[in-house]
């Protein structure tokens, strides 16, 4: 049955100002600014520099750059070639095809493939395919690890963890690369003709990243929880967080032959604990485990610097200045272009500037700070985003009522979010007043078609990370394309072709997917700064935390062992009422007009998020503090809730998992103590 269209919600002549302040050409000419100048990490001052100018020309009263001295790598040379059992060789390119159409010809200095944060050295050794490189994979392989070196295949985990699970069973290097497979329906395969004269993937694109092991900290891997701020700040050993075997990322291309050289040895097609196609893949290959006869030597090379980042920071102040809204986008980027990732996010930061700055020009005032931010070294490891909070701390656990994230704004129709529970609701909402992308429906009704209502849970990968694990409420936002069910045009995530010109003839031709984007983040950066009653729904914690438990108890049981969970049911339920009491007093503080009271439930409504945060952090990682959510372990980018019980129960350490049931439980008697009444 197909839902009725809805009317798209009335607007106040506020929300009128700001939906018609954006204008899809104008963030055309951001984009094409952005995605035309080398902008890798600690590179491009001048783009933050650039970003503050804009914001100032719009009128945001105070803008600035904050700097910070961190370690980054870059890529001097490398080299990779396979023989075989008969002496023949076979040399993989590892460099994507320059292509006229991307615009990137003048640029000498094209960033070359590699892994940020890898490790520099070389590896000479038999090969195994150890599928997506997850815990489970490596679990089910049984062939001899050791002394080998690693082919795994992107997709699933956080890469950096594909390469630290490697190292952990002894194996010496490790190679990535992206399989046809993932791409869903739109190959070359199904007839599709590759980028740049089709929509399919240019089968020489190559997705670079981080390799850093982001489920144990992010930010600078030399100073774990302390902003690193001047050149003699103290530097901590990073070897437990950074990789200590080469590796490098390669093509589909580059792979095939690789792959090949493993058919008839070892088991092919292995199935593990996991769907068959997380193992076998597109190429024209077994997908068997080897160890191959083949033997490959590779070498990746690496610059160690510690180097300035720059975050461009605009700043509104608010009536009250102990309430802060922050809205965050990352500029760096890993190739000269970077359209989707993570410059549609900045085109459209650039024109939300605009907008707030005409919506100052008529006299209004947000009653909430509002700061914008533009990170630079997200793609190393969230590197600006961290160190920011980390110098921040204090006045971020103040006043921060929430973070609204936008990474990639924009690589196809289809818009999804993620977030914390107390921000469902407005978020929401918030869609019902955006018409997507010029068409008769309210992104509601796209959203609600195409995700069936369904937010997503925070894990991950993008610069909310350190608010959320300070208790800050946030929301991760973006558009994107789906090749396997809606047969959008193929995104190339961290290649070359994330280009302009990949933008404009297929990822968002017209930009009207970045101007929705735009009102959308707008609008609701709006209302949570100026509703007189903080618009986040604290009732909605407690609904979120009732399906939580009710995992975890599948969990449990899948573990075949009797956990007593008493203590946290009893702990949502007291979290509960007190919720309800929150809203009882917020509803009498509107009804009876009553300001002081109304800024009694604001502070609680601030401050109960901080609750969740645990002192000492999760078992064996300091950084993520959160008791309800995480990035998980061996996953990195996907979210495990109530990670304390969770992940130790999966990991059979049923003592400590009890211990975190506790824990838990107090951490949310905390958060329900700040709301009642
Ligand atoms: N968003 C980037 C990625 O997924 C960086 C994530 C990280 O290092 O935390 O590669
Ligand atoms: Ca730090
Ligand atoms: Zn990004
Ligand atoms: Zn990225």
């Amino acid at each position: 049955v197909k839902r009725a269209l809805t009317q798209r919600a009335p607007l106040t002549a506020d929300e009128r100002l700001i939906i018609s302040s954006f204008d899809n050409n104008s963030i055309s000419d951001w984009s094409y600014y952005y995605t035309h100048g080398l902008h890798v990490a600690g590179t491009n001052e001048s783009q933050a520099q650039w970003t503050a100018d804009r914001w100032s020309e719009a009128g945001i009263p105070s803008t600035r750059l904050d700097t910070y001295n961190v370690f980054l790598n870059y890529p001097i040379n490398k080299s990779m070639i396979m023989t075989y059992a008969n002496g023949s060789v076979f040399t993989p390119a590892l460099v994507e095809d320059i292509l006229p159409e991307d615009d990137t010809t003048s640029y000498p200095n094209r960033v070359p493939t590699f892994h940020g944060y890898s490790f520099s050295g070389a590896a000479s050794g038999e090969f195994v395919y150890v599928g997506r490189g997850q815990q489970v994979d490596f679990d089910a392989l049984g062939v001899e690890l050791e002394g080998k070196i690693a082919i795994s295949r992107y997709g699933g985990p956080f890469r950096g963890l594909k390469v630290r699970n490697a190292q952990s069973y002894g194996m010496i290097g490790a190679i990535l690369f992206t399989d046809p497979a993932d791409d869903g329906n739109v190959t070359v395969a199904n007839g599709y003709a590759a980028y740049p004269d089709g929509p399919a993937r240019n089968p020489t694109s190559v997705q670079r990243g981080s390799v850093q092991f982001l489920s144990t900290y992010p930010g600078d891997p030399t100073t774990p929880g302390y902003p690193s701020i001047g050149n003699d700040v103290v530097r901590a050993d990073k070897s437990s967080v950074v990789p200590q075997i080469p590796s490098i990322p390669i093509s589909q291309l580059d792979a095939e032959p690789i792959l090949a050289a493993l058919n008839g040895h070892g088991t092919p097609g292995r199935q593990v604990d996991r769907p068959t196609e997380d193992w076998v893949g597109g190429l024209n290959a077994t997908y068997s485990t080897g160890p191959s006869t083949a033997v490959i030597d590779m070498s990746n090379y690496m610059q160690d610097n510690y180097t300035d980042i720059w975050n461009a920071i605009g700043v509104i102040n608010g009536t009250s200045p102990d309430e802060t809204v922050i809205i965050g986008n990352h500029y760096d980027a890993w190739i000269i272009g970077g359209a989707a990732d993570p410059n549609s996010g900045s085109a459209v930061m650039i024109e939300l500037g605009r907008a707030l700055g005409r919506l100052l020009a008529t006299g209004w005032q947000p009653r909430r700070n509002i700061v914008l931010c533009s990170w630079d070294a997200e793609e190393y490891g969230l590197v600006g985003s961290t160190e920011w909070v980390e110098q921040y701390i204090p006045w971020i656990s103040g006043t921060v009522v929430s973070y609204l994230n936008i990474d990639g704004a924009a690589s196809g129709p289809h818009p999804d979010i993620s977030a914390t529970p107390e921000l469902h609701e407005i978020s929401i909402e918030m869609m019902k007043k955006v018409m997507w992308m010029d068409m008769n429906q309210t992104m509601y009704d796209v959203w609600m078609d195409e995700t069936e209502g369904e937010v997503g849970v925070l894990g991950s990968g993008s610069d909310y990370t350190a608010f959320l694990h300070n208790g800050i409420a946030s929301i991760d936002m973006g558009a994107g394309g789906d090749p396997s069910e809606f047969r959008d045009p193929i995104y190339h995530y961290h290649s070359n072709y994330d280009s302009y010109h990949w933008m404009s003839t297929y990822g968002d031709p017209e930009f009207l997917a970045h101007k929705s984007m735009g009102q959308y983040l707008t609008l609701l950066a709006y209302h949570i700064a100026s509703e007189p009653s903080l618009p986040l729904n604290v009732l909605n914690y407690a609904d979120q935390m009732d399906i939580y438990y009710t995992d975890l108890q599948e969990v449990i049981s899948t573990a075949n062992r009797t956990i007593d969970t008493s203590e946290l049911r009893q702990a949502i339920d007291t979290f509960r009422t007190q919720a309800q009491e929150a809203q009882a007093l917020e509803q009498q503080a509107m009804s009876m007009g009553d300001e002081a009271l109304l800024e009694v439930v604001n502070r609680k409504k601030r401050d109960f998020q901080r609750g969740f945060v645990s002192q000492g952090g999760l078992p064996g990682r300091e950084f993520y503090k959160h008791v309800v959510f995480a990035p998980g372990l061996d996953t990195g980018y996907a979210p495990v809730t109530f990670p304390g019980i969770t992940e130790q129960i999966e990991a059979g350490d049923f003592d400590l998992a009890e211990q975190w049931v506790e824990r838990t439980a107090a951490a949310i008697r905390v958060a329900g103590d700040i709301l009642k009444t």
